[in-house]
């Protein structure tokens, strides 16, 4: 049995009690459309054992939850004429993360559809660069 939360909203679609329009599902993982999509197609991929964040998302459940990834990109592609597609995955407010139960977004692409997260970004300067990924370097060694 899967762990879950009764107040979340992705447990609740999960099982059933909100309807989804789900596209996959297995033992461990349920995939369903985003109510808000960036684009038609635009697919969330959660576990079915809550977890609110990829902090907390156990490594075995993330090795199902890419998996099934796989399988809905290379779908997106046939099935829409996708050309490409976006996974993005945010965590916590500041990463504008609004459902707390961990889940992947896989956006479906096509060359020259104008959709664009960012409006444009620079080059970082090379001490930054260095200086930074040494403090995340030392944290992950931590
Ligand atoms: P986040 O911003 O947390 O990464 O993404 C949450 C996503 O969940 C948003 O893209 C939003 O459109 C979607 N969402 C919020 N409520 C519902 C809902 O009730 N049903 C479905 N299918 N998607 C939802
Ligand atoms: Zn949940």
């Amino acid at each position: 049995m899967a762990h879950t939360d009764p107040d979340c909203l992705f447990c609740r679609i999960v099982s059933g009690e909100i309807p989804g329009a789900k596209v996959y599902e297995n033992e461990h993982v349920f995939a369903f459309l985003d109510i808000s999509p960036f684009a038609e197609g635009h697919v969330l991929v959660v576990p079915r054992n809550h977890s609110a964040n990829i902090l907390e998302l156990s490594e075995a459940d993330g090795a199902e939850v890419l998996a099934a990834i796989r399988r809905i990109g290379a779908a997106l592609m046939k099935a829409l004429g996708a050309e490409g597609f976006h996974v993005m995955q945010n965590n916590f407010p500041a990463a504008g993360q609004t459902v707390f139960h961990t889940h992947f977004h896989v956006i479906p692409r096509k060359a020259g559809d104008g959709f664009s997260f960012a409006p444009g970004k620079g080059y970082a300067d090379a001490d930054t660069m260095k200086r930074v990924a040494g403090a995340i370097a030392k944290a992950i060694g931590d």
